[in-house]
């Protein structure tokens, strides 16, 4: 796109401070039934779903996981059998040695230093083997504690066409959108943006024409 284009195109829709509020109220009037997809009954769940969740589909998590969790109920279940055992189990999510690898280091923490608990504190939750920062803000924001913003492909994605973020890497963005997005907001916004990118503005073919924020995003086709 030539740069004189993308300049107009941002002074049309303002700056992004202005733009972000309007955002997030049209998004959430749109997508009022956005919420995160996995299925977890409880929060040892959810740390199990969020890390099967790398590199697949929510639906193909949950596939697994409805027979996953009849079997594995306690973080001792995943030690009591041998690492093939849960190799095959979680096979269809992929990346199934890593996965079954981390979910097992990440038992043996949980026993040995937290009662058996997920822990509550943002940087244990980041000593886990295989947790990264996105599945520590996923599990904070489930629990209605955010410490950050979850940016998965869509989140960066839609962030860079609304012109709230020039960054690549998704460190970088959650900065960007932390120091935009109202605190209150940070549990909420990327479940808003996943959803919009997954119903409207797909990776491919973005539906300019159907999107309830085509006037306050400088990529808008229409
Ligand atoms: S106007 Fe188009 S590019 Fe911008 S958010 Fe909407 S669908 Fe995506």
């Amino acid at each position: 796109m030539p740069r004189s284009y993308v300049a107009e195109a941002r002074r049309r829709v303002g700056p992004k401070r202005a733009r972000i509020r309007p955002i997030i109220e049209r998004l959430a009037a749109e997508h009022a039934d956005a919420a995160i997809a996995l299925r977890f009954r409880n929060e040892l769940e959810l740390l199990v779903s969020v890390m099967l969740s790398a590199q697949t589909t929510d639906v193909n998590v949950n596939r697994v996981t409805e027979r996953l969790f009849e079997k594995y109920a306690r973080p001792e279940d995943y030690l009591a059998v041998p690492q093939e055992e849960l190799e095959r189990d979680i096979f269809q999510t992929g990346f199934f040695r890593q996965k079954a690898r981390s979910l097992r280091g990440t038992m043996r923490i949980l026993l040995e230093e937290f009662d058996g608990k997920v822990p509550e504190r943002f940087e244990d939750l980041l000593r886990l083997p295989g947790v990264a920062r996105k599945t520590a803000n996923v599990v904070s924001a489930e629990r209605g504690s955010p410490e950050g913003i979850v940016v998965d492909t869509h989140v960066r994605r839609l962030s860079q066409r609304l012109g709230l973020t020039k960054e690549d890497d998704p460190v970088k963005i959650e900065r960007d959108l932390i120091r935009l997005v109202p605190r209150a907001d940070w549990g909420r916004f990327p479940h808003l943006v996943i959803w919009h990118g997954r119903r409207v503005c797909d990776a491919r073919a973005p539906r300019c024409e159907d999107c309830v924020i085509n006037d306050l995003c400088p990529s808008s086709r229409v």
